[in-house]
């Protein structure tokens, strides 16, 4: 094996093997390498993830990146078959569904027209037409909601494998070593060191570490603001099953929930400090969720939680969405992290869009500029309405 290559890319998630699948299958010829530290991804960010796909965005560049994505999911199963084995990614396009209080319909009604403007088809819901779709939903203290139907959830460990698998099929080699740092000479990447020593060297380095991204890029001096920030996810039973399937559910309060198989899963977004920190606790569950779904949907307040897991945002401490495209100072240096728990359902257009930025310097299917890395100096942040 030679440690020479025309792309590094250091972490072999759901967003560096998107990468490396469309780059290799736009055409690009040159060697890649994914660099990756956690063989069977204990701790990456990707199978903890809760699968949820949405295009009810209120920026017109994260509804396009979920636009993109969501035909590659429909048709992943077959598009992304090695040796005639299909890839299957349970895509349960149930619906997304933000639940709302008087208060927040204004809001929503905004939302929806960027949303029209894109293509989406949401629609905003009046109370009773909730029940329709969670016949057992407490609607005393809401007004309505905002629905996407095309939306749902993945499997998300499986859409890794299926990028993985196809990026080796490809040519990718994937190498399970931890990069330690950059190597740079004035304002050129060279390639990664690697935690025993070795050098991989490449005039391309693209960083897609995740949670771990930003350390690596502060490590050279270059910054970015992105922290670690973990987040629990929980799953319960019931004793009476719900007539029917749930849509990815928002309550008001930040709580979300959706079907498991025949079980259930839910979180929300807790105030925690910024660190990396794997455990979970079910008091969090008892507290903070139980009370909010209990009083949401009276077959939950029965719920048995049966386990529950943690993992990392590579949370965007500015404005909470990704950040993509070569760091301006340095040549050959290109991130694609920050997705701040929205990357499952961003990693296909991604994976598209730098392809084509990384082989011929420009966007073609979506403008991700607006992404840049250099909007913090720029002052140009993308906010977002709904990010959670
Ligand atoms: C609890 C939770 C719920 C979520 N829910 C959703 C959701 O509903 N919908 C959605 O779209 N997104 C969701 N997300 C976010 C989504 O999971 C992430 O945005 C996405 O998985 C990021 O993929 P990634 O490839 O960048 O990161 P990862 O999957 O973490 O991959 C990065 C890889 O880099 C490797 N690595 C790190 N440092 C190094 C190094 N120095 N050397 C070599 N390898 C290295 C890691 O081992 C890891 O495998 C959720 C995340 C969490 C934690």
């Amino acid at each position: 094996m030679t440690n020479k290559a025309d792309t590094i890319i250091v972490g072999g998630g759901v967003i560096g093997s998107s990468i490396a699948y469309n780059l290799l299958n736009d055409g690009f010829t040159g060697k890649i390498v994914v660099l990756e530290k956690d063989r069977i991804y204990e701790f990456a960010s990707t199978p903890r993830s809760a699968g949820g796909f949405r295009q009810l965005y209120t920026t017109d560049v994260n509804v396009q990146l979920s636009r993109y994505s969501l035909q590659v999911y429909k048709d992943f199963s077959k598009n992304m078959a090695v040796d005639n084995e299909e890839v299957e990614i349970d895509f349960k396009q149930r619906g997304y569904l933000f639940l709302a209080t008087e208060e927040m319909m204004p809001r929503f009604e905004k939302h929806l027209k960027l949303q029209h403007r894109n293509g989406v088809s949401s629609q905003l819901l009046v109370k009773d037409e909730l029940l329709d779709i969670i016949p057992e939903l407490n609607i005393d203290d809401l007004a309505g909601g905002l629905f996407c139907s095309e939306s749902g959830y993945l499997d998300p460990y499986s859409v890794m494998q299926g990028y993985i698998k196809c990026a080796k099929k490809l040519g990718a080699e994937y190498v399970y070593e931890e990069v330690d740092s950059l190597l740079i000479e004035q304002d050129q990447i060279k390639g990664v060191r690697l935690v025993d020593g070795h050098e991989y060297y490449a005039p391309v380095v693209i960083n897609c570490a995740g949670a771990w991204a930003a350390i690596l890029s502060e490590k050279a001096n270059l910054p970015l603001p992105v922290v670690p920030l973990p987040r629990q996810i929980f799953q319960f039973d019931v004793e009476k099953p719900l007539q029917k399937y749930l849509p990815l559910t928002m309550d008001p309060t930040g709580v979300y929930f959706r079907h498991e198989g025949e079980k259930f899963i839910a979180g929300y977004a807790e105030e925690l400090e910024p660190k990396i920190d794997f455990s979970w606790k079910r008091s969090a569950f008892i507290e903070n969720i139980w009370p909010i779904i209990a009083h949401r949907i009276s077959n939950f307040e029965r719920a048995k939680i049966e386990r529950g897991w943690a993992g990392l945002y590579d949370f965007n401490t500015k404005d909470h969405n990704a950040i993509l495209g070569q760091y301006p100072s340095i040549k050959g240096y290109y991130v694609s992290f920050g997705f701040s728990g929205h990357g499952m359902q961003q990693a296909p257009a991604v994976g598209k869009c730098l392809s084509e930025l990384i082989r011929t310097g420009k966007y073609e299917t979506l403008d991700l500029t607006p992404l840049r890395v250099e909007r913090f100096a720029e002052n140009q942040l993308v906010i977002e309405d709904a990010i959670y």
